[in-house]
């Protein structure tokens, strides 16, 4: 999020997006630490269960690594490495295991080719590039009019709003994949569906709060440009 942008013309539009922001943010931390305080009944940390899903699928060379920090667990493609926060690597509650699933169906993404995790993986530099030059386009901005300005907000935020319309199908899709592995493998009961869907859908809210940010930080700067029309 680019606060910055608040003091350009039409910063009032991005507004619910940053308040979207802060709520889904607060919601998934809130969640979160709930369901870690509500251990699973199969007594396995979030290590073992994510072990167990990506054996089953013939994954045995999917390595499962532990880092630190808060909520840092990814899937790493071009390492074809899994990777968990400490708590989750750990941890026997319903939140382990739900994020460890979630991060061993980004492996069967991968493994199934599916075709949004591929478009995501090739957005990413791309992406990267847009999101460094939001932080310096402001700058720039300053230097060059607003004009200018306007034209490469408009081109960054869409690469950033393209991208994170793209997460979203690969992300509801790991969570998916991840309970329909919990249930089969018989690691989760139907009560505990429940809950770790709680928690996985907490999480995607942050990502579809972050999509509205995008598409709102866009509609300002199409704002700004047309204004620069007139
Ligand atoms: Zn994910």
């Amino acid at each position: 999020m680019n606060l910055a942008f608040i003091v350009l013309e039409y910063w009032w539009v991005i507004l619910p997006g940053i308040l979207l922001g802060f709520y889904a943010q607060m919601k998934v931390n809130s969640t979160y630490k709930h369901f870690t305080q509500v251990a699973c009944d199969s007594g396995l940390t979030g290590a073992q269960a994510a072990r167990e899903i990506l054996d089953r699928s013939g994954l045995h060379d999917v390595e499962i690594l532990e880092t630190g920090g808060h909520l840092s667990d990814h899937y790493d493609p071009t390492r074809r490495t899994l990777v968990l926060s400490s708590e989750n690597y750990h941890g026997r509650s319903i939140s382990a295991l739900g994020v460890a699933a979630h991060e061993a169906g980004h492996a069967l993404q991968h493994k199934d080719a599916y075709a949004p995790l591929h478009a995501r993986m090739a957005l990413v530099p791309v992406t990267q590039f847009a999101s460094t030059a939001t932080t310096w386009i402001f700058i720039g901005g300053m230097f060059m009019g607003m004009a200018k300005l306007a034209t490469f907000g408009l081109m960054a935020f869409a690469v950033i709003a393209l991208f994170q319309l793209i997460t979203l199908p690969v992300e509801f899709n790991a969570s998916s994949r991840a309970r329909r592995q919990l249930i089969q493998i018989g690691l989760i009961s139907d009560s505990e569906n429940r809950d770790v869907g709680r928690v996985l859908n907490a999480a995607a809210l942050t990502y579809v709060a972050a999509l509205v940010s995008s598409l709102l930080y866009l509609l300002q700067f199409a704002l700004m440009a047309a204004g620069n029309d007139e």
